[in-house]
């Protein structure tokens, strides 16, 4: 099955209030790499060109950790609220 296939069967109960925080938005004006707006499965962090900062889509997060790996310094991250988050459509 492909990625795309298995992310459709993803549900999420998404919540009002965020469970991801950039810490400082500064610290990623200074960042080369952004690895988060790479690494994560889901493109939760992206760049806005705009407004100069790192938008978060919080809603789509698969929760895999990932991000709490690659910029364990400017991330703060944390399972969503008992009953937020991703459950699954056949499980
Ligand atoms: S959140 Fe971390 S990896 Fe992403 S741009 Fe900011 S400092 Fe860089
Ligand atoms: S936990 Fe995984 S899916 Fe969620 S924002 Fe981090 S890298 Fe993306």
């Amino acid at each position: 099955m492909k990625l795309d296939d298995k992310l459709y069967l993803v549900r999420f109960n998404t919540d009002k209030q965020s469970h991801i925080k950039i810490l400082d938005q500064e610290a990623c004006l200074q960042c080369e790499d952004m690895a988060c707006t790479r690494i994560c499965p889901a493109h939760v962090y992206h760049w806005d060109e705009e407004v100069k900062r790192i938008s978060v889509g919080y809603e789509g997060c698969l929760e895999c950790g990932t991000c709490r790996v690659g910029c364990p310094d400017n991330i703060e991250w944390d399972y969503p609220r008992g009953g937020f988050g991703v459950s699954w459509k056949n499980g």
